[in-house]
């Protein structure tokens, strides 16, 4: 008998959301989702609150006493929604994309409900042949080549982003180049990693996180096109050797955040293979354009890659988080990662015959993602997700061609896919007016970068939902406040 009947009163329930309220509020709340996001293109693209804001209307405590989850909800609207920058709004052009869709929604709350974590084959063994089955068919999607495909001595693994690929990597690429010692004796000063001067900037958080340290790894310079020279990449490599350092690890982009570069692969792999170098591949935004033919040239050199990953809750419609990585020789990070306690032996594991993605990544638990991709890929089709891209793309290459054509515009980089790169003529400051001016009004949300020491506006155009109208309305903005302030007094 419990305190409360011994009491006389009445017994409290020990759950707080019955499976009845849970079916109610569940069906609320995906009301609520749905209306959200054919409402969201209504919205001010950008939260306009001021640091503090949010927490300030949260009581300073927790509660002591249950809250009825209709409340919860209501400060949903009140509380949080001021405070969310709205980046599955149609008018987000800013950074590169997370974009997501209904079916990727459902998978992840399909995740949520089942709570599998998935960290061995016999924790949930269709959390992770699931997962390895999808990660197989997008070797098919996107042509990748056929050495990651987990049927032979490769295979892929879903991460949480494209930065713990990047570790992952660098990781392997140390345990191989050192036979292990890496692992066993700690830092090797001598190692040395490469990679442009217009990677992202988790490449330099690797070579950090894995002792490695930022003075070991070398920027090499970009030509015209923002692309790595492979020529610079050879003689900084030939250096370091003639110093007796320990060249490990290349990083090459296909697809650079700052200008959506291309690294030429085939001339990178050449001079890796030469040097015994281990070759990983960031294609993090632009990897899913190789789901239409026309675009596969991206990934023209990609067979010389030991590892490479791209983030499909980038472009393909599949939410954060899920990133793709791929490796040629699976043994060489799972002999980078693997511990195996006592406590996790088990007899499955023990036979060899099974995938424990644990050992393919920094944390022991992982969450059931493959769920969202399965559904995405399914409820789109390959063709439905093709012409999403082909449309990006479409969109910006139109964009690119209204900007060359502009008196007062020019781009400052190719558009070779879906990032549109441009300035105003008459230089930063001017610049500066088209960007505040757009971003003030909230009608659509641009970020900038620098290339060639000037400021330069991104467009990425690689919402789930953009469209042709509401590119003409960026364009719109963009044209009037490159005339000037007093065009829009
Ligand atoms: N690589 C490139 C080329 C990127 O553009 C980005 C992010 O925009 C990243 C890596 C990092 O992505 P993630 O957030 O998945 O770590």
């Amino acid at each position: 008998m419990s305190e409360a009947e011994a009491a006389g009163g009445e017994a409290a329930s020990t759950e707080p959301m019955s499976p009845e309220e849970f079916r109610r509020w569940g069906y609320a709340l995906v009301d609520w989702i749905a209306r959200y996001r054919t409402e969201v293109e209504q919205y001010p693209v950008r939260s306009r609150v001021l640091p503090g804001e949010i927490r300030a209307a949260l009581p300073p405590h927790p509660p002591e006493a249950p809250e009825p989850f209709d409340r919860i909800l209501s400060d949903v609207d009140r509380v949080i929604m001021p405070g969310i920058t709205h980046w599955q709004s149609p008018n987000f052009f800013a950074y590169f994309p997370c974009n997501n869709s209904e079916p990727s929604i459902l998978g992840e709350l399909l995740s949520a409900g089942l709570g599998v974590q998935g960290m061995l084959w016999s924790t949930s063994p269709a959390c992770t042949e699931l997962e390895t089955h999808m990660l197989d068919w997008l070797v098919e999607m996107l042509d990748l080549p056929r050495t990651f495909l987990s049927t032979g001595e490769g295979g892929g693994v879903i991460q949480d982003t494209a930065s713990s690929a990047a570790l992952c990597a660098l990781l392997a690429a140390r345990e191989r180049v050192t036979s292990g010692e890496g692992n066993r004796l700690g830092t090797h000063g001598n190692l040395v990693a490469y990679t442009s001067d217009q990677a992202h900037s988790s490449i330099e958080k690797a070579v950090r996180a894995a002792g490695t340290g930022s003075d070991q790894l070398r920027l090499v310079s970009t030509d015209a096109a923002f692309a790595m020279d492979p020529a610079a990449l050879s003689r900084v490599i030939e250096t370091d050797r003639a110093a007796g350092r320990i060249p490990f690890f290349v990083s090459a982009t296909v697809g650079t955040t700052s200008s959506n570069a291309m690294d030429p692969l085939p001339e990178i792999g050449e001079v890796c293979r030469r040097n015994g170098v281990w070759l990983h591949v960031d294609a993090a935004m632009s990897g899913p354009a190789a789901l239409c033919p026309e675009f596969r040239w991206i990934h023209r050199g990609l067979e010389f890659a030991d590892s490479y990953c791209f983030n499909p809750h980038k472009w393909m419609a599949v939410n954060f988080d899920c990133d793709c990585f791929y490796v040629q020789r699976r043994a060489d990070l799972i002999s980078a990662l693997s511990i195996l306690p006592e406590y996790l032996r088990n007899a499955a594991s023990e036979t060899g015959a099974v995938i424990d993605y644990r050992d393919w990544q920094i944390p022991l638990g992982r969450r059931f993602r493959a769920l969202k991709l399965w559904f995405v890929i399914r409820t789109y089709g390959v063709e439905g997700l093709r012409a999403m891209i082909r449309r990006h793309v479409s969109l910006a290459q139109e964009l690119a061609a209204r900007i060359e054509a502009h008196p007062l515009l020019e781009l400052a980089a190719d558009t070779p896919l879906n990032l549109v790169c441009f300035r105003h003529s008459h230089g930063d400051s001017a610049t500066q007016a088209i960007l505040d001016g757009i971003n003030a009004e909230g009608r659509a949300f641009l970020t900038h970068t620098r290339l060639q020491d000037r400021l330069v506006i991104r467009v990425s155009v690689g919402q789930t939902h953009t469209e042709r109208r509401h590119v003409d309305a960026l364009w719109e903005g963009i044209c009037r406040w490159a005339t000037g302030p007093t065009a829009n007094a």
